[in-house]
């Protein structure tokens, strides 16, 4: 008899992990809380490495329609001191294709295919180890039993207090962001400054950073050390208001860099927050986690490639797993995986948060001479 598997989010690690299943031929029944697939807007854009993502998306089959649809181009990266001083502007070679961007939306598409999710099913409880297996509790007060739960719910995961009694802390640094529209048209000046890809602009204990999504599109994320209550006092909903906070803090930065944030039409907050490196749990039969629910880190080009790798390296364990009895021996083992590559990748995004918003910017100048290839 088949097992009964449940993944809590349609995030990029359920939603690899049910694609993946999927492709082996297993069913498995995705909940995800929000109401449908447009219900909020996607978010900005992703870049899938080799070895991590894109390894994934070859694990669903799925590769070749990812290629089509990335933007290879998008790997360019301009480094700029507060004063618009080029310091850096790398260029992809023409068949580079180690970190090609994907819109977030493009992504869901292409993963969700076939997929059959039940949307608007927040869950707000799991509970192992009931006489019908694992229990998974609905906000409209229904509830419903699998062999196996999946937490793929993301950084304030509701499946994980069935494993873990930890929660993500704040790391002292925030992040505020908007976005520009057709800016090539409508902003040329901040088109050329931004290149192809992305720019980052370095200060004393705050950043800005620009990325182009697809369509003329561009993301932007100003980056600051502050309390969680820097804005106590501001109506994070009134956008001017928000605007002239942030251009109070970044002060004495050049007028180009600075209309990155003065054309933006709303402006969303967040703060930055993280599990411990190293999150690990004892193991329960039954349940188990993906993703940003098993380890929250910086985002920093790492998150969303561990995310959708633990979902394809999970759904190949357990379709290859001989009977029902292995099952959970699949999960354990599959888990330790998870842990060791996610602790390294949490050390290495924690230590570079640090040197990108850091009272000394050339950390983040060295920073990005070691990851990035010259
Ligand atoms: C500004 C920013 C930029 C980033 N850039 C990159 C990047 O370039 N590259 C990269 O690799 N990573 C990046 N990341 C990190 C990346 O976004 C996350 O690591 C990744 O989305 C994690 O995927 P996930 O599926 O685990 O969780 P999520 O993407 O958070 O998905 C969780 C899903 O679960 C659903 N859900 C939540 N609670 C419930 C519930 N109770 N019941 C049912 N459903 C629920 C949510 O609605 C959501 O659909 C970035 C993050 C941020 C904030």
């Amino acid at each position: 008899m088949r097992q009964r598997i449940a993944v809590v989010g349609s995030g990029p690690a359920g939603l690899t992990f049910a694609r993946v299943l999927h492709r082996h031929g297993h069913p498995v029944t995705v909940f995800e809380r929000d109401p449908g697939p447009d219900a909020r807007p996607p978010g900005g854009t992703l870049d899938l490495h080799t070895g991590l993502g894109q390894l994934a998306l070859e694990k669903a089959g799925l590769l070749a329609g990812f290629e089509e649809l990335s933007r290879p181009e998008g790997q360019a990266m301009r480094i700029l001191d507060p004063d618009g001083t080029v310091l850096r502007d790398w260029r992809p070679r023409p068949d580079e294709r180690a970190n090609p961007e994907i819109d977030r939306g493009q992504l869901r598409d292409l993963l969700l295919g076939p997929l059959d999710v039940q949307w608007g099913r927040g869950v707000t409880q799991v509970v192992p180890g009931t006489r019908d297996g694992t229990l998974v509790r609905f906000a409209d007060g229904r509830q419903e039993a699998f062999d196996l739960v999946v937490g793929a719910d993301g950084a304030w995961s509701r499946t994980r207090p069935a494993v873990s009694p930890v929660t993500p802390h704040y790391t002292g640094i925030t992040s505020v962001g908007t976005s520009l529209d057709e800016v090539d048209t409508r902003h040329p000046e901040l088109a050329r400054l931004i290149g192809d890809g992305s720019v980052g602009v370095y200060g004393a204990n705050r950043s800005l950073v620009a990325q182009r999504n697809s369509g003329g599109h561009v993301k932007v994320h100003a980056r600051f050390r502050a309390p969680l209550d820097w804005h106590a006092g501001l109506d994070l909903a009134d956008v001017e208001a928000v605007r002239s906070r942030l251009l109070a803090l970044f002060a004495g930065w050049s007028a180009p860099v600075l209309e990155l944030l003065c054309h933006g039409a709303d402006f969303t907050e967040h703060p930055v927050h993280v599990l411990p490196v190293s999150h690990t749990w004892e193991h329960v039969p039954g349940v188990t986690l993906l993703g940003d629910s098993a380890h929250l880190m910086p985002p920093l080009g790492a998150g969303a490639n561990l995310a959708m790798l633990d979902g394809a390296e999970l759904a190949e364990a357990i379709a290859a797993a001989p009977g029902p009895g292995e099952l959970d021996q699949a999960v354990r083992a599959f888990e330790e995986r998870m842990w060791a590559r996610a602790g390294r990748w949490a050390q290495i995004t924690t230590a570079g948060l640090e040197r990108l918003v850091n009272p000394d910017p050339a950390e983040a100048l060295a920073h990005f001479d070691e990851v990035q290839p010259s």
